[in-house]
């Protein structure tokens, strides 16, 4: 039985639907006739354009006008004469259709790319996927589009990157493997966040675990078994039955207000990544947002969000919460977070170097877009801005000169925007050791354990052979997160904490008793964290 570390809790049965890498590589595909090659391209268009159409058809059903616009779009880009006949010439020139196909969309994915106009530039990625399409027509190689996986599937993959993640319909997929990453891995995050069974670290999945099996996942027992026998079968829809009954249990908890056993009130907040959460958030019953990782906003496109669109989805979120607090980290890219369009430098250490706050104010004018975006979105609901992996007290002022840059030019347009409180994240023993300073120039903290672990612990959180080191009921991470707590106090300001271990039953008990104000969890763990606070003293 394969077996993994269980990341995401809750039971998935399911069809396996195995994601693997389709090489697009033409190099061993050899010239025939111009004519043949013709004759291929032409043959592979029409055949793009009309399984192109039929996605589209399904989108309007599933996802609506929108996204099935974009799908009519590429049909479109792709009956332009022009960009065809520019294949044409490629191939009289001596090519194969597969290299026609690539030059030709390259070029025109640069030209849109390069062209400074919005519009323009989002079709760079349109150009994109017509290439990847016509080239897996042309080689034979069809790919598995996440988004249009159907229900009861379970994905496989080697890896699931962010933005893989970000295309999960949760509605249609049961659980997800994949052969690497932890439980504080970004795609074990965003299974969470979705409420999707997840096991990773998984060996050899992707070639192990055949197409089409029954698959019933275990995501708190990290095990995945393959085509079960029915008895098998039987006794999992029994737990995920039970597992269900439980969630329902703890619905009580659902319009509670969070208080320990001795009637101390804290409060519960959710993580989440992408504006559309916020609705589950919302039902999950939680008092906030306490992280909103908006590197998920950068990634899976081909170029930068606009201040207009941040500040469409940054404002969406605040409404949805209304009075209650929304907690948006600035930009974390970096480490295992990369975004190929904006070109950060290769490094030796990525997780020691030019990532979050450093890249942010080394990149100002990109910093400021997404600064202003905050400010207006201030205006819509109750935003507070967090800076993400700050080591030192001139981070903070250089970030707050910025902010105090685009108020006045803000002001001088006459555009409308709210002055927005600054806290940030404590995720590096730096910042810990410093917290009394930090409190100075901080509305508020939130306690990263994600990363603070990693970087007390010296151990990869993704990493299983140091997986026993890298725990935050280590001494020094707890001593850590204890002097963080009683630095924000004797400042007189708010603390919370935006890691997983947040919702960790092990660490809630002293946590309370430190103080803790905020809690920011999954929503899938929302009402069991309100649940063991209940249990717990405060003092
Ligand atoms: C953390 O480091 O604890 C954190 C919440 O940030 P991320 O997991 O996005 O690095
Ligand atoms: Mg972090």
């Amino acid at each position: 039985m394969p077996k993994g570390i269980g990341v995401s809790e809750g039971y998935g049965i399911g069809t396996a639907v195995v994601l693997k890498e389709n090489s697009l590589d033409y190099s061993a595909v050899t010239f025939t006739s111009a004519e043949e090659e013709k004759a291929r391209l032409h043959d592979a268009v029409e055949q793009f354009k009309a399984e192109t159409l039929k996605i589209a058809d399904q989108l309007k059903k599933t996802a609506g006008e929108k996204e099935a616009e974009i799908m009519n779009g590429h049909i479109e880009m792709i009956s332009d004469p022009y960009m065809v006949q520019q294949m044409e010439e490629n191939i009289d020139g001596g090519c194969i259709a597969e290299a026609a196909v690539d030059t030709v969309c390259t070029m025109f994915h640069d030209m849109f790319a390069g062209s400074g106009d919005e519009l323009l530039m989002q079709r760079a990625s349109d150009v994109n996927d017509i290439r990847d399409g016509l080239l897996g027509i042309l080689l034979g190689v069809h790919s598995v589009s996440i988004a249009d996986a159907p229900a009861g599937s379970i994905l496989i993959a080697g890896d699931f990157t962010p933005s893989m993640t970000g295309q999960i319909n949760p509605e249609n997929v049961a659980g997800i493997v994949a052969e690497i990453g932890g439980f504080t891995s970004h795609s074990a995050i965003l299974a969470r966040t979705m409420s999707v069974p997840a096991v990773l670290s998984v060996p050899e999945a992707t070639s192990t675990i055949p197409d089409g099996a029954t698959l019933i996942l275990d995501g708190s027992a990290g095990t995945v078994i393959v085509d079960p026998d029915p008895e098998t079968l039987e006794k999992y829809k029994k737990r995920q039955e039970e597992y269900l009954e439980e969630k329902e249990k703890l619905k009580k908890f659902l319009h509670e207000p969070t208080v320990t056993a001795d009637g101390e009130k804290r409060a519960i907040y959710c993580n989440i990544g992408k504006p559309e959460d916020a609705r589950m958030a919302d039902a999950s019953g939680c008092e906030g947002i306490g992280l909103f990782r908006t590197e998920f906003l950068f990634m899976g496109r081909d170029s930068e969000p606009s201040e207009d669109e941040q500040y469409e989805a940054y404002s969406s979120v605040a409404k949805v919460m209304g009075d209650r607090e929304v907690i948006i980290r600035t930009l974390d890219i970096g480490g295992d977070k990369e975004i190929p369009y904006l070109s950060i430098e290769k490094e030796d250490n990525p997780f020691l170097g030019h990532r979050a706050i450093r890249y942010c104010l080394d990149n100002r004018t990109l910093f400021k877009r997404q600064l202003r975006a905050l400010l207006r979105a201030g205006v819509d609901g109750n935003i507070k801005i967090m800076l993400p992996l700050i080591t030192c007290v001139e981070e903070v002022e250089e970030a707050k000169k910025l902010l105090a840059e685009c108020e006045n030019e803000l002001e001088q347009e006459g555009t409308a925007y709210r002055d927005v409180p600054v806290g940030i994240m404590v995720e590096t023993p730096s910042a810990a050791i410093l917290s009394d300073e930090l409190a100075k120039v901080s509305a508020f903290f939130s306690i990263g354990t994600n990363d603070l672990t990693g970087y007390i612990m010296c151990a990869d959180r993704g990493n299983p052979a140091v997986a026993s080191l890298y725990d935050p009921t280590r001494p020094a991470v707890l001593r850590a997160i204890k002097q963080t707590i009683q630095n924000a106090k004797t400042a007189g300001i708010p603390v919370g904490m935006c890691g997983e271990a947040a919702a960790d039953p092990r660490l809630i008990p002293d946590l309370l008793k430190w103080g803790l104000d905020e809690f920011s969890v999954s929503p899938s763990s929302v009402l069991r964290t309100r649940a063991v606070i209940a249990e717990n003293p405060g003092k």
